[in-house]
């Protein structure tokens, strides 16, 4: 049978998080032996996922973990002064490896661990190429780091250094995109998780420094030629009439979900 592709997503509540999440879980939708975990950066599990989960025709756990206070960002400060789903994600490892734990029998590692934020675009080929992920597999994500794509560079089959405008030198300059880590894998590293205080950058390492070495990696999409994922950015919506509306009494119905 194929390996289940296991993808974990941290999502939180704003304005697109429903638009995001429809559009994520209609692609899903089209791959075959998919698990969706998502975890809601939130105290408690909210209606509006709940509600998108149970409707969406997916299979899928939902959990959720908020964000300590110190470090989540907060309204104003730039996007790159603290890395943002980082609890959401451990989370996610910490379920998956118990509930590995409670299905004994040869299959139960059978599977490939793959992190999607909930505002990325997806083609359905990049999960059949991380299908036959045996320990990390690697591949390029276009629009990121100030670039048009950021890629392993492959000689020979083998990565041998990144394609990237900054910081060449982490171990693992990739995008959370940019990679897939076998379910066996991370089982068998229980530690394995993203330091939330690691420097600027350095959160795709802090997770991939104990698992493998660049030599290791396995090159998918062509030998990196090709961009199957996008780490596209929604625009805040701006809500100038609305608030100018709701001032009058005759803001949209709250009863409306969006
Ligand atoms: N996220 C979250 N809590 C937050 C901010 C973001 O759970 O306070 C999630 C978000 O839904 C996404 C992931 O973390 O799935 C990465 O966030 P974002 O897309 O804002 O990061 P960027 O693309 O700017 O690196
Ligand atoms: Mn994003």
């Amino acid at each position: 049978s194929l390996p289940t592709i296991f993808v974990i997503t941290p999502t939180y509540a704003r304005l697109v998080q429903k638009a995001e999440l429809t559009r994520l879980s209609q692609t899903f939708l089209h791959v075959p032996q998919l698990h969706w975990i998502v975890v809601e950066d939130s105290p408690h599990k909210t209606p509006l996922v709940t509600d998108l989960l149970v409707k969406s025709g997916l299979t899928y756990t939902h959990l959720h973990m908020p964000t300590a206070k110190d470090r989540k960002l907060q309204e104003g400060d730039p996007s790159w002064l603290k890395p943002r789903g980082v609890e959401q994600r451990n989370e996610g490892l910490r379920w998956l490896r118990e509930d590995r734990r409670a299905q004994p029998g040869g299959d139960n590692q059978q599977g490939v661990v793959y992190f999607a934020d909930d505002d990325n675009t997806y083609s359905l080929q990049i999960f059949e190429e991380m299908r036959s992920t045996q320990r990390v597999s690697v591949w390029p994500v276009g629009l990121v780091g100030g670039m048009k794509y950021e890629r392993p560079v492959v000689e020979g089959g083998k990565v041998v250094r990144f394609h990237t405008g900054w910081r060449p030198s982490r171990p693992f300059p990739m995008d959370m995109a940019g990679f897939a880590v076998s379910l066996k894998l991370v089982v068998a590293n229980p530690e394995a998780c993203f330091d939330g205080e690691a420097p600027m950058g350095f959160l795709e390492s802090s997770f991939l420094q104990g698992l493998v070495t660049m030599d290791e990696l396995e090159p998918k999409a062509d030998n990196c030629s090709k961009v199957l994922v996008w780490h596209t950015r929604t625009e805040k919506p701006k809500m100038k009439r609305e608030e100018a509306l709701q001032a009058q009494g005759l803001g949209s119905d709250p009863a409306v979900e969006v």
